[in-house]
């Protein structure tokens, strides 16, 4: 199996701990995502100048954009408690139905992977979502009967990468949808000088600029770059970091300067020398690299699509050509370069048009 990729990977308590602590605790705080920014804002500021709890908010893009570091700013400016779950978790109606009886009135409910909820909860959640309602079922088959439950007001915030995947009436009753974009260099160089002022570490310009370039326009991925950058200079005796020790540390992390990580390249090495650059379905694919279908549809290919690496037709996908010359293969003829991709159909888009949903009623 391949390595995790560097977006999936640092589970561990350590990890996780400095992670929270880098994370920021309000809007003005949260780097780049101008537009999801100013719209949460205004949903946020109208809700309390109602008194109301704030409509439900769903976050859509891929892992490490900053989806759970909203949610956790929504409730701070809601002033509001926080409850977390998430999709995988809640595998019956009693699960959720046990989380929805204990809230509190206006508080926030996190649930990550929302799209991996199962379908009785799911629809537990609809009435939940729509009338502060669930029906709790007691007893089976023809004896069952449904107890009504009034729920106080609560603010549902969901997390998904795959929002193509939420069935209709569940994307529906989000008031407002915010998709969340890779980061342009200079927002992920913003984002590590907070968090380097946080680590009390000395970075100079051309330090952020090296780690910023090669964290594949993803803010934990920047984070974590930057410890194993930290760590480096440590045990090298190095005080400020500069380009040189940025980038020495970074190749011996196996990060490329395209930001690239193992999973990444596997991808990529493996469309090109056992499927001759494609197209294969992208299950054949993930087989190939000993990954689930879902970590290299979510997790590696946003990226490398971005990248114009890659390219989804509808007959699977492509190795494009920067792919083949990144990975130092002479680019062979009849391979593609974007301007050629656009001619195809793209193949089923995950992500909504719009950030705006319909309101719900
Ligand atoms: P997701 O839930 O989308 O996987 P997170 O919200 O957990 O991502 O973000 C991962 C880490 O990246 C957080 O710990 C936070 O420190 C950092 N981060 C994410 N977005 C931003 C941002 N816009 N500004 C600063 N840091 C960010």
């Amino acid at each position: 199996m391949a390595e995790p990729s560097l977006v999936a990977a640092g589970e561990e308590p350590e990890e996780r701990a400095i992670e929270a602590a880098l994370r920021p605790k309000n809007l003005d705080d949260f780097v780049g995502q101008h537009r999801v920014r100013k719209q949460l804002s205004l949903v946020l500021q109208a809700s309390r100048m109602r008194g109301r709890s704030a409509d439900h908010v769903l976050f859509s893009g891929p892992p490490g954009l900053g989806k759970t570091t909203l949610a956790m700013i929504v409730a701070s400016e809601m002033n509001a408690p926080l409850r977390i779950s998430s999709g995988p978790a809640i595998q019956h109606a009693g699960d959720l139905a046990a989380i929805l009886s204990s809230l509190s009135e206006g508080e926030v409910l996190f649930l990550d992977e929302i799209h991996r909820m199962s379908r009785p909860a799911e629809e537990m959640l609809y009435m939940a979502m729509e009338d502060f309602r669930v029906d709790i079922v007691v007893g089976k088959g023809a004896g069952a009967t449904a107890i009504p439950l009034e729920l106080p007001p609560f603010t549902l915030v969901g997390a998904t990468t795959r929002a193509g995947l939420l069935p209709g009436p569940l994307r529906d009753r989000f008031g407002f949808t915010g998709h969340l974009e890779f980061y342009s260099v200079p927002e992920l160089e913003l984002v590590l000088r907070r968090s380097a002022g946080l680590l009390d570490l000395k970075v100079n310009s051309a330090g952020f600029a090296e780690i910023a370039g090669r964290s594949r326009g993803t803010p934990r991925i920047a984070n974590r770059l930057l410890r194993r950058v930290r760590d480096w200079a440590l045990v090298h005796g190095i005080e400020q970091i500069d380009a040189r020790a940025a980038s020495a540390a970074l190749d011996m992390y196996e990060v490329d300067k395209k930001g690239l990580d193992r999973l990444d390249r596997a991808v990529l090495e493996a469309l090109i020398t056992k499927f001759g650059g494609g197209p294969v379905g992208l299950s054949t694919l993930a087989i190939a690299v000993g990954e689930e279908t879902e970590t290299v549809e979510t997790v590696a290919e946003p990226f490398l699509v971005r990248e114009g690496l890659l390219g989804r037709t509808p007959r699977g996908r492509i190795a494009m050509a920067p792919a083949w010359s990144h990975l130092g293969y002479a680019i062979p003829s009849g391979v593609f370069a974007q301007e050629q991709l656009d001619l195809f159909e793209p193949a089923g888009d995950d992500e909504p048009a719009g950030d705006w949903a319909p309101e719900s009623q």
